[in-house]
């Protein structure tokens, strides 16, 4: 009998591997589900004869170099439940009832499972990067799966007496005024512990591991925008799920645009004569110079909108506006013909651009 093909795995199978195979071979040919059949019968016992060997790292190696050990001679436990005797035999145990029987104890999470840790980084973003997006390399030290124990943190060895249920798979719990027995937790209801830490991870079932990650950080971030990796950050302790990585954005400042979420606002010098008379102003925008009309008595602080001329909506399809506000440049005049010609224009002009208003025409007048 070969005992890899008795589990149905492969030479190079991993111990959890192996450990999952034999508790589905349990669950099928168990003679407790099988009662009368020979075949069954037969097969369980080849199948924990195989598990018996190949859940003990030396005696598998033995097997690998082609030692035979003399045949065991395996009972099997007669049919129904009442009849179902895990203490006859030693090897037996090795997997509980609750084990066989319970699909969802396999494989489940320990219970000293923990999410890995996120890992945080930040990096600097211009203000371009911002607008188009940006790839950045980071270097990561992680915790990365144990490759000894798999990520389980233990490692098989001989089975001892269970101290918490001193052997017997059993605890005594109460719920009220009941006291019933449960199967331990420790020793999963089998009386004998197989199990250690590993020794390369002491029992965390993770080490270190260094690596470059690209990232790529996506249009419209803004300062403090986390660009988010699941699954990227620290493995989890004995089997836990892993952590994110989170790239955190620092925004570079830009000397003409200030940013308010996805709008951008920005100042832009016009002449006194064009403010106003109205007329064409050159705006720089994110894509580039852009005219704008400005009308007749345009007014210092005036904001015009740029719809979709602002920063990108992080995941949509879609950009915030771009505000214009005017600043009003007032020349100095000095020579003898322009302070004439204002004089004159003073008095052609109401005096607030009020348009027709006539009710203060003295005060435009004055000289
Ligand atoms: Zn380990
Ligand atoms: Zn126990």
């Amino acid at each position: 009998m070969d005992l890899y093909e008795a589990l149905g795995v492969g030479r190079d199978a991993k111990p959890a591997e192996i450990r999952r195979a034999w508790q589905r071979k349990a669950r099928a040919l168990h003679p407790a589900l099988n009662p009368g059949d020979p075949v069954a019968a037969q097969h369980y016992r080849e199948a924990a004869e195989a598990w018996e060997v190949l859940s003990d790292p030396k005696r598998r190696a033995a097997y690998d170099r082609g030692e035979r050990e003399p045949a065991p001679v395996a009972p099997v436990p007669e049919g129904g439940f009442e009849g179902f005797d895990f203490s006859a035999r030693v090897r037996l145990e090795k997997v509980s009832f609750r084990e066989i029987f319970d699909a969802s104890s396999s494989p489940r999470p320990r219970p000293e499972a923990q999410r890995g840790e996120d890992l945080e980084q930040a990096t600097r973003v211009s203000f371009e990067e911002s607008m188009s997006g940006a790839e950045r390399r980071v270097h990561l030290v992680r915790h990365e799966r144990c490759p000894a124990c798999q990520g389980i943190g233990d490692v098989a060895y001989g089975p001892v007496p269970c101290p918490r249920c001193a052997g017997q798979g059993q605890v005594r719990g109460s719920r009220g005024h009941m006291i019933f027995a449960r199967p331990c937790s420790d020793c999963e209801g089998s009386g004998a512990l197989r199990h250690q830490p590993c020794p390369s991870c002491h029992g965390e079932g993770r080490t270190f591991s260094s690596e470059w990650l690209d990232v790529r950080i996506p249009p419209g971030v803004g300062e403090g925008s986390h660009v988010r990796l699941p699954g990227a950050g620290n493995v989890g302790r004995r089997g836990g799920p892993p952590g994110d990585f989170v790239l955190t954005v620092e925004l570079e400042p830009h000397p003409v645009f200030r940013r308010e979420g996805d709008d951008l606002h920005c100042l832009v010098p016009i002449g006194m004569i064009e403010a106003a008379m109205g007329g064409h102003v050159e705006v720089t925008t994110p894509d580039g110079p852009v005219t704008i009309e400005v009308p007749a008595g345009t007014q210092n602080g005036q904001r015009f909108r740029l719809r979709k001329r602002g920063v990108p909506r992080l995941g949509v399809d879609e950009r915030g506006d771009l505000w214009v506000e005017v600043q009003i440049v007032i020349p100095a005049v000095t020579g003898d013909r322009a302070r004439q010609l204002l004089r004159e224009l003073a008095g052609e002009i109401p005096p607030s651009g009020q348009g027709e208003d006539k009710s203060e025409p003295e005060a435009s007048s004055r000289s």
